[in-house]
């Protein structure tokens, strides 16, 4: 007699601390959403509990809360139990013959030449695994590979949404424009609006909650989390990924024990793609490698940071009514909470595809009930979510063409340093790694470092080297060259404080023991304190920088909020010679390790002075190790150019009617700026004589505002020599 199907439901409770939330998901249980609780100083967690596991929570103390759905979503369920699949407008189950993806598919590629449409496999219980390439039928390897997928998670119905409006934008609005068509056949492109059809049909017809696959699991329990089941990192802990088949996040046997997975993985080995995005809900985040280990920051990250921005400036806003933030998150995978066996992890780690999981928002509140993963079956909202992640998705088809381009000013990767101190880690291309690392300490004496790659070895683009500072303190400057042509990287450290003795003229939030340089540390617990009550805040001197340009901040920190709850968080802002406080950094997520955050100045350009100040809205917060740094070679007289090149901006990303753009120096020669749009289309653009080392751009092209999006500045130097800056215009 087959088992009765389970009933999931979303539940809500309470646990004291991070460390709690993890033994609960040690448990096997399946949590969608954690934040900061109003009141007590816990976290407030929603689980998808069947029965027998909110009855293992309550025999642990734990008191569980079924949550109340939205009336929209209640009506909606009672419709989908009655009616199935015919219950809805907008979503569609994989099976119908007439509605489901699997003859819509079918359907839209027979009506297109430009569109074909591959069978990769079949699913445990014989569905196909369906993929559609947009353009030319072949693969070849001069073109790059481009992987858009959804819906591992069978509940997660928004993104298939996604998935299939953007096939069908790209195939029918993209295609359709000259610029559009020859981006699309410069590309491989590849959409799998589904990766787990056996599961997202039972979510129509039995389960809505259901997340896994359907894979028997010979207990009497059923389905594997096909996001723990890739072979990248496999099982690394019982946090991450759960060891029990009854569990939501259920591993499997062995890695790539599914069909589902193993055709992915087949996929990937035959077309390797450069760059790919998995969709899920309902985080509101742009999700990037690593996600398995607290503090891992992939050699990558200013790939990623470049494509996916940064939590102040992320790539998607979130314009869904009635939506509880105005834009997703960027970080990396951890900060959500770690897993093991996803995509994103494993698709960089094995093939170094520039991978990302976007958390599609859930536009959460209907009258303050709940929508999670029940999205609601409205055009207008589905529509808008698409709307909002298309210059995303935009930005990493266009991005995949030249992912070294990608990853900031300056046209080819630059090496960057991402700490001073304690350690010294520097990012550098590829191409360099036989780089090597000079401190200047403040004795005068100028040391060489021995310098190391780290466990992961070469990224896509940059190779991290590691290697030992000097002190507590750090050194006064660092340099790191190479013989592989770019000029040297040389960084001089205008400040440095770490809460030590001599970081006195720091002021705000408690000294503590240990740090992530094992001695002191910054450390307040978020609660705003007095009548009107305010946020603690850590503060910096007035630190001069006169004449200094290309100032960049390097602090590591720890913090203890969540990308559900982006309004509880931490906010890093600068103010130049006494003016108004500027936010030029955030943080939202969970970091319970120390990690590396690096943070240009750009509102510093021209300043005499300028401060530093962190807030912490709500969330408890560490900082440790802060250095401020400036180009500047002089501790170095034996060295080679010290020239970075760089456009600096008055603002990105753009808001208002026009931006500066200034590189220095000046020059007698003549100068060419042009503004290209992603497609390589010149917007906007002047020649200047002599050069003026500055231009100001009305962000208009031909008299008219031009759309949001990404835009590549490029000047051309009377030396010939050309340097290029990427600009978000947001109006
Ligand atoms: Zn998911």
């Amino acid at each position: 007699m087959p088992l009765a199907a389970q009933e999931l439901y979303p539940t809500s409770f309470t646990v004291a601390s991070h460390a709690v939330l993890d033994s609960v998901r040690r448990l096997g249980i399946d949590v969608v959403e954690y934040a900061p609780a109003e009141t007590g100083g816990g976290l407030r967690v929603v689980a998808v509990l069947g029965a027998d596991e909110e009855r293992a929570l309550a025999a642990r103390g734990v008191t569980t809360q079924r949550v109340v759905l939205s009336a929209a979503a209640r009506l909606l369920e009672s419709r989908r139990i009655a009616l199935g699949a015919r219950a809805f407008t907008v979503f569609r189950d994989y099976d119908d013959s007439t509605r489901g993806i699997n003859a819509w598919l079918r359907a839209f590629a027979a009506a297109r030449p430009g569109v074909t449409l591959d069978s990769i496999g079949a699913t445990v219980e014989g569905r196909p695994l369906l993929v559609a390439k947009i353009g030319a039928a072949d693969d070849t390897p001069a073109r790059p590979n481009v992987f858009f997928v959804a819906t591992y998670h069978a509940r997660e119905w928004a993104s298939t949404e996604m998935a299939l409006r953007l096939l069908a934008w790209l195939a029918d609005s993209l295609a359709a424009t000259p610029a559009g068509a020859a981006l699309l056949a410069a590309r491989d492109v590849w959409v799998m609006p589904v990766a787990n059809p056996d599961g997202y049909q039972y979510t129509f017809s039995t389960t809505r909650l259901w997340r896994k696959n359907r894979r028997p699991n010979g207990n009497g329990s059923y389905g594997v989390d096909l996001n723990r089941n890739h072979a990248g990192f496999f099982g690394r802990d019982d946090a991450g990924s759960s060891p029990m088949p009854g569990s939501g996040t259920y591993r499997g046997t062995a890695p790539e024990s599914e069909p589902e997975t193993q055709a992915i993985a087949a996929f990937h080995r035959a077309h390797r793609p450069d760059a790919a995005v998995s969709y899920h809900t309902y985080a509101g985040a742009i999700l990037y490698p690593w996600g398995h280990e607290n503090g891992a920051l992939a050699p990558d990250q200013p790939l990623f940071r470049a494509l996916a921005g940064t939590a102040l400036a992320p790539a998607i806003p979130d314009r869904l009514p009635g939506s509880t933030r105005a834009r997703y998150s960027a970080a990396p995978g951890w900060q959500l909470y770690p897993t093991n066996g996803d995509y994103n992890d494993w698709a960089y780690a094995e093939f170094r595809t520039a991978a990302f999981t976007v958390e599609l928002t859930a536009g959460c509140c209907d009258g303050g009930a709940w929508y999670g993963f029940e999205f609601p079956d409205e055009e207008a909202m589905l529509a808008q979510l698409f709307r909002d992640n298309l210059a995303f998705a935009l930005g990493v088809l266009e991005g995949a063409g030249s992912l070294e381009a990608a990853t900031g000013p300056g046209g080819p990767a630059l090496p960057q340093f991402e700490a001073l101190w304690p350690a010294v880690r520097v990012l550098v291309p590829n191409a360099e790694v036989s780089a090597t690392v000079q401190l200047a300490l403040d004795t005068g004496v100028l040391r060489t470092v021995a310098v190391t790659s780290d466990w992961e070895g070469r990224g896509r683009v940059f190779t991290r080297l590691v290697g030992a500072a000097s002190g507590s303190s750090g050194a006064r400057a660092a340099r790191a060259g190479s013989d592989a042509g770019s000029p040297d990287l040389v960084r001089e450290a205008l400040a440095r404080a770490g809460a030590e003795s001599e970081s006195m003229a720091w002021s705000g939030f408690t000294r503590a023991p240990g740090g992530a340089e094992g001695s002191w540390h910054w450390w307040t617990d978020g609660a705003c304190a007095g009548t009107p009550c305010a946020a603690p805040v850590l503060a910096s001197p007035r630190i001069g920088v006169a004449g200094r340009s290309g100032l960049m901040l390097h602090f590591w920190t720890q913090h203890s909020g969540s990308l559900f709850a982006s309004a509880k968080r931490g906010v890093v802002e600068l103010r130049a010679d006494r003016g108004a406080w500027v936010p030029v950094a955030e943080v939202t997520g969970s970091a319970p390790a120390w990690y590396p955050l690096v943070v240009p100045l750009e509102g510093a350009a021209g300043a005499d002075s300028i401060e530093l100040r962190w807030v912490a809205d709500g969330m408890g917060w560490k900082i440790d190790a802060i250095t401020l740094t400036a180009p500047g070679g002089g501790l170095f007289t034996a060295g080679r150019s010290a020239t970075e090149p760089a456009i600096e901006v008055s603002q990105n990303p753009v808001r208002s009617g026009s931006v500066t753009l200034r590189w220095a120096p000046a020059g007698s020669g003549p100068a060419q700026v042009f503004i290209y749009s992603l497609f390589g289309t010149p917007v906007a653009g002047a020649t200047l004589l002599p050069d003026p080392g500055r231009w100001m751009w009305d962000v208009r092209t031909r008299g008219l505002p031009v759309a949001n999006g990404a835009y590549i500045v490029v000047v051309t130097r009377g030396d010939g020599r050309r340097i290029r800056r990427r600009l978000i215009v947001a109006h």
